[in-house]
């Protein structure tokens, strides 16, 4: 199982590639753009940006996002 974390001083997301489809849910509905697709998985190289709103974990149909708050 490939899971890249992803932390900053207050929340870990964790994204589970083996799940990633890489449609984009999650980068289109982030309202900070926290999230970015490098090479068809979603990654989150701007974590320190995150609001802790979960839109990102309701919108992925995979469930391969666990927010530490959410
Ligand atoms: S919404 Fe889920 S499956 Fe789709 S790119 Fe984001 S993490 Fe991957
Ligand atoms: S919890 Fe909200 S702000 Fe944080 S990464 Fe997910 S969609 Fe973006």
């Amino acid at each position: 199982m490939v899971v890249k974390t992803f932390k900053s001083d207050v929340v870990t997301i964790n994204i589970d590639h083996d799940k990633c489809k890489g449609h984009g849910d999650c980068v289109d509905v982030c309202p900070v753009s926290v999230y970015e697709l490098v090479d068809g998985k979603s990654t989150a190289p701007n974590v320190e940006e995150c609001i802790e709103c979960c839109a990102c974990v309701e919108a992925c149909p995979e469930e391969a996002i666990v927010h530490s708050s959410c």
